[in-house]
């Protein structure tokens, strides 16, 4: 971190500026140039509030050097990061797919998915039990229940399951019960909520949220690892945008910029991106193309009578030709599914 001091500050109050850093774990140097005193501040910069700093009358203004999450930053941890998923393996050459119902509504529907995506190629199952819907007047999800029937799908197909958690409750009965946990996008941000699951040691898929940015889904990945659980993986899954044609806009350019600047596996979301399922073929592959590390892709047997997101998920027959496709973009990028 930089400060740099206004020309005609007073002495008194540089010197209490530098007083009142010392109580960080930092060097302070200042460093008197021809026109500018700047002060250089080396070391754990991350508990200093930049803003305030910036308020104090002698500072003309701070310029941060460093980013502000350390453990997802890719300076301190060069090698992409491999998390092993109850045998499912994502950061490596081979992508894992994800695909499963929004919600899990049934035994019949749970089971009869999961043996035919497992059929095409999918290497885990995926089922809302505890659904948070915009609406609530919406299904909300079979909730415990839900949970019960995907473990029934796991001992049935051996596919291994993720599901997502919405509140602080429910992490132990998750850490019970799943193998990856995901956090959706309504509560990315929901620091108590990541606090408890850096207390575990399961695989977190992170969703961006759809307003955020790349820094702070960065910051909340920080939440999880500074807690002492760094098996994280990052979900793009589109961001709000002026565009109204598509459910949200696919950022497809998080997923370089991700693996550039953090070492965690990137997985896309090409569903709820797009909102409708003719579209999720493109997204997929193009996800793939742009260097993806996994998708999670919805599927249901009746999409038409699926009791949340039926019209961005695909048949069990699209998904299969889906996947058919996949493979050959995932060859082209020395991939594999
Ligand atoms: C979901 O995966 O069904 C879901 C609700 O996703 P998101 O949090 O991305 O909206
Ligand atoms: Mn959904």
């Amino acid at each position: 971190m930089i400060i740099v001091i206004k020309k005609n500050a007073n002495k008194e109050e540089v010197e209490k500026l530098i007083k009142r850093l010392s109580i960080y774990d930092v060097t302070i140097t200042p460093i008197e140039g021809q026109e500018n005193t700047v002060l250089g501040i080396v070391g754990d910069t991350s508990a200093i509030d930049k803003e305030a700093i910036s308020i104090n009358n002698c500072v003309e203004k701070v310029l941060k050097v460093q980013e502000p999450y350390k453990k997802a930053n890719r300076k301190f941890h060069p090698e992409d990061t491999i998390i092993n998923a109850n045998g499912v393996i994502f950061g490596g050459k081979k992508i894992p797919i994800l695909a499963g119902p929004c919600s899990v509504e049934s035994e019949e529907q749970i089971i009869g998915i999961a043996k035919a995506v497992q059929k095409s190629g999918a290497t885990m199952l995926r089922g809302g039990a505890f659904k948070p819907r915009s609406s609530p007047y919406s299904f909300q999800g079979l909730r415990a229940e839900g949970l019960t029937l995907l473990d029934e799908a796991r001992r049935v197909t051996g596919l291994p399951i993720i599901s997502e958690i919405t509140n602080v409750e429910l992490v132990d009965l998750f850490n019970e019960s799943v193998d990856i946990i995901q956090v959706g996008a309504r509560n990315m941000q929901n620091f108590e909520l990541l606090k408890l699951l850096g207390q575990t040691k399961k695989p977190i898929l992170l969703k961006r949220g759809f307003s955020n940015t790349i820094e702070e889904l960065l910051m909340s990945a920080e939440y999880i690892m500074s807690g002492g659980n760094e098996n994280v993986i990052l979900c793009e899954r589109g961001i709000r945008t002026f565009e109204t044609f598509t459910r949200n806009t696919l950022d497809l350019s998080a997923v370089p910029a991700l693996k550039r600047i953090s070492h965690l596996p990137v997985v896309i979301d090409p569903s709820h991106a797009a909102g409708i399922n003719w579209m999720v073929e493109s997204l997929a592959k193009a996800a793939v193309a742009v260097g993806a590390d996994g998708l999670i892709i919805e599927v249901h047997n009746d999409p038409a009578n699926a009791l949340s997101d039926g019209a961005q998920s695909l048949l069990p027959s699209q998904f299969d030709d889906l996947m058919t496709k996949l493979k050959a973009v995932a060859v082209a990028v020395d991939r594999e599914i």
